[in-house]
Formats: C-alpha cells, structure tokens, sequence
C-alpha cells in the first residue's frame, strides 16, 4: 500500500512533536472510505477498500513511511489560555504529496492516548467522526477550504461518554495542522529560536513565495488574515457555526478544522449558537467574524518577537505597530469578502466602489428581513434564484408578510436592471445563483438521524444517502427533497451539539 510519504514536520521540526505509535484496536472495520480523496493523494482506492485499509487507518498497521508524531499546540479555549494541549488523541501519520503536487497531513485521530492527553482517553466514537466526513464533504462540495475525511474505521471497542458507545477511528487530510496554538504554544515558552522555525516552516508550506523574504513574518500574518476573512464569509455566506473557535481550532492554512459542535442555520438568526458548551455565545453564528479577528491577535502577539527585527525596545515598539495594522485591517477585509460573497449570492456582478455602500445595504437589508421574519436562510437565497428567473411564487411562501419583501424585491430587481440587456441575462444570472446557492446542506436533524443509525444500528444507510446529496449541493432533484426541507421548528429550538466527544 504505497503512500509517497516526506515527513517534514517530523524530521525538520525537532521539539515541536513527539514521536507516538497508534494503540491497536481489536476489530478495525471501514465504515467510510473517500475514494475521489485516496485518488487525489495518488493512492490505490481499490487496494485500501480491505482488510488492510481498516488495518492501516484503526491504526493497527503504521504504513511503510509514515513517521507517527503527536504535535505540541497551546491555544485559547473560550477566551482562556491553556499553555499546553496538543494531539491528545490524534498523531500525524506524515505527509503525501498529492496529484498536483501539494503536501497534504495524513492524520489519525481517536488513535489513542498521547503525552498530551491529559485525562482524556484518545478515543473517538463513530458519531462524531462520521459528523466530520459528512460536514466536511459538505463545505468541500460549497467551495469551502476545508480538511477532509479519508477514512473512518470502527475500532469494535466502545467508548465511554456519558453512555458507552461505538468507538472510531478517523483519519484526516489537510494541508498542515499548524495553527494558531502551535505558536503560541512556544510563544508560552518564550522559545523565539523554533518561533522563527515554525513561522519559515509555515511560510515554506503555504506561503512560499515569501520565503526568504525581509518582513516575511509580518507577510505570513496579513497572508492567514487574509485567508481567514475569506473563510469565514464562507462560512456565513452558508450559515456555518463552527461552534468551537478556539485558538486550536483556526489554522494558518485557511482550511476549515474540527467539525465538533458545529451546526447550520435553519431561520436566519446572528445569535444562533447550537454548542451545548458555549453558555455565553462567545461563537454565535454572527460573532464568528470577531472572533477570528480576536484569535488573529493571539497569532500576532504570538509572532511580535519574529516580527520584530531585534530585541529592542524600539524594534518590538515598530513590530507592535506594524502587527496592530493587520489586525486592525481585519474588519475591511472581511467586509470586502463579505460583500464579494453576497453579491455572488445575489447574482449582482463585481461593481465599482461607488456601489459597495448600496450593495452591502442591500445584502443587510436582505438578511434583516429573513431574520425578523424567521425564514429558512438556505431556502430563501436558493428561491432567490428562481425569482431572478421569473418565478417569485415560491420565494413568498417562505414569508409572512410579503409587503417587506416586495419593498426590497423591486430595489433588488432594480439593482440587476442596472446589469441586465434583456432576458438572457436574467436566466444567466438565475443559472449562476443556482451555482452558490446550495438546495442541500447538512441541515442538522438529518445529520442527527444519519449519525443515530450509524452509531446505534450500525445501519450506514441514511450516512450514505445523506453524503450522496451533500456532494451534489446545487443540484435540485425531487429524489433529495427530504434533505432540502427545514427541521421541524421544535427540533430546531432544542438542538444541542457536544464537543470533542
Ligand atoms: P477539540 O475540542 O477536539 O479541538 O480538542 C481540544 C483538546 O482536547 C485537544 O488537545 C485534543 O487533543 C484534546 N482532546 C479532546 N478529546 C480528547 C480525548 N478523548 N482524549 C484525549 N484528548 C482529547
Ligand atoms: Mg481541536
């Protein structure tokens, strides 16, 4: 089974993880594999659809090249420093490069206790890994950056939460697991030495053209806020709460991590929280572009001494400044991703700066709507597109009060006329709506429902049919209406997600 592993991170990074095999489990079973994934990463589908797959990915066979690691990560856990978390149930396996030549993680998690465990116990149940295959495919399926299930494995041991249930085994590809708390983590130690060392890494891997560069650190920080304005106007472009935006949790690379207690929105509503563990709403649905700002400046405390071209006072005074700028510039990027989200979702095309105001007032205006008037925020930009199509009939069903939405429907058309020669324009922009307004999202009770037959009947049935839809999300075919239609309100309002379990 030939994975082309070159493992950097563990042979070039000495202090940064520490070297850990996989417990064995007793009965390793695939219960996923990802076989459009295996092929990207170069490997063979077929080969690892056996015995030897469920071996290699329940950790029971370490693959010839892998160099395992736990990695060493800090991070801010609502709003709290701990100084030390790291891998307490996950190892990297090493990396491949895949197809296109990019270097990916191959990464375990639920392998069993590590030196950073804690009092945990390194496991993993099958609900919750299965939640990551489905929600990742998902944002993968949107467009969304994101890490990616490969595999999932039942261990055929249980697990002990707060009931016994089947344990898993899931393995993850991303483009590197560095994160905001692996810099802080030797921030924490005021180690600058492998600070300068983690930030060249970093760069080489996902910012190589600044490699070598003079102001390269400073470089490395606007490049990740940059990406992470991007992701998360993503994220609310599709009303993604991640639900546990820790400083672990957010990574240099742009990509989506840890599909924990994540959930999306069925009305529209910015103070959705879904987490059965964020009493305050630190990460409500409409916080979550605050607190990627709020964890930009962790990155950036955590950088100041490589940014900083000496120890002088007045080196540090210039890096503070300099760092205070990008962190300070975080709000405008963002705005600018937004209002580049919205109006694709819009099906307006790129206008002149002079529209950015009415556009964006138009965007708010929108969504203002649907949030006082409760309606489905999926449905509701997917009916759009059939109202720039001609057909307005199902988009009124969706509100109580038509009169607001004619208001703002006649701005709306008012603003395509302004783009518009004649009819065929209209069908192109309903046809390009269709393409970024999904009909089919990961709504949460039919993730709940796939995951119980999973993990309560071993039925992989309703996992199956679900991640067939949520691969196809802009195709509307009445086979898949189930998985279109809004939860039940009831079902909606006493949703709870549970973290790390
Ligand atoms: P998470 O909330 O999954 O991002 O995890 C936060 C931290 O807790 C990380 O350091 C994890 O490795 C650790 N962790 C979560 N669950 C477990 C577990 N069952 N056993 C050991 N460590 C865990
Ligand atoms: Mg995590």
């Amino acid at each position: 089974m030939s994975f082309r592993f070159d493992n950097t991170y563990a042979r070039e990074l000495p202090g940064f993880a520490v070297r850990w095999q996989p417990t064995a489990v007793p009965a390793p079973r695939l219960l996923f594999l990802n076989r459009d994934l295996a092929e990207e990463l170069g490997l063979d589908a077929q080969a690892l659809d056996s015995v030897e797959g469920a071996a290699i990915f329940g950790g029971n066979r370490v693959p010839e090249g892998a160099d395992p690691v736990a990695q060493a990560y800090a991070g801010h856990q609502f709003g709290g420093f701990s100084p030390q978390l790291g891998d307490g149930r996950a190892l990297l396996l090493g990396e491949v490069i895949d197809r296109q030549g990019r270097r990916r993680d191959v990464a375990l998690k639920g392998s069993g206790r590590t030196p950073f465990s804690r009092s945990g116990d390194g496991k993993a149940a099958v609900g919750p890994m299965l939640r990551e295959v489905l929600v990742g495919e998902a944002m993968h399926a949107l467009g969304i950056p994101t890490t990616r299930a490969l595999a999932v494995v039942a261990t055929g041991e249980p697990v002990y939460r707060d009931r016994p249930l089947p344990g898993a085994v899931l393995t993850r590809v991303a483009a590197s697991h560095v994160r905001v708390g692996t810099f802080e983590y030797f921030a924490a130690r005021n180690d600058v030495e492998r600070l300068r060392l983690l930030a060249d890494y970093t760069i080489a891997r996902h910012d190589a053209d600044l490699a070598g560069a003079p102001e390269r650190a400073l470089g490395l920080l606007r490049r990740v806020a940059q990406r992470q304005a991007a992701l998360v106007a993503q994220w609310m472009g599709v009303g993604f709460i991640h639900g546990v935006m820790n400083t672990d949790n957010m990574t240099l690379s742009g990509e989506t991590i840890d599909y924990g207690p994540c959930a999306f929105l069925e009305a529209y509503d910015p103070q959705a929280v879904f987490s059965s563990i964020d009493h305050g709403g630190r990460y409500a649905f409409g916080n979550q572009p605050l607190i990627a700002r709020w964890n930009l400046a962790r990155l950036a405390e955590a950088l100041l001494p490589v940014i900083a071209e000496d120890e002088t006072e007045a080196a540090i005074a210039r890096a503070v400044a300099q760092a205070t700028e990008v962190i300070d510039a975080f709000p405008q990027l963002y705005a600018a991703a937004l209002l580049q989200c919205h109006r694709a979702k819009l099906g307006l095309g790129p206008a002149g700066p002079a529209d950015d105001a009415a556009d964006t007032a138009l965007a708010e205006d929108w969504l203002a709507l649907l949030h006082r008037q409760g309606v489905d925020f999926t449905l509701a930009w997917r009916r759009l597109a059939d109202a720039a199509a001609g057909d307005e009939g199902r988009l009124r069903t969706l509100f109580g009060d038509t009169g607001e939405l004619e208001a703002w429907l006649s701005r709306w058309r008012a603003r395509c006329a302004q783009e518009d020669q004649g009819e065929a324009d209209a069908q192109a922009r309903a046809a390009r709506m269709r393409r970024i307004n999904p009909w089919v999202i990961p709504r949460n009770h039919r993730v709940e429902e796939a995951l119980a037959a999973a993990s309560d009947h071993d039925d992989l049935g309703p996992f199956q049919q679900l991640l067939a839809a949520l691969r196809q999300p802009y195709e509307e075919a009445p086979e898949q209406a189930r998985y279109a239609e809004p939860a039940p309100e009831e079902v909606t309002s006493s949703y709870r997600t549970f973290c790390g379990t």
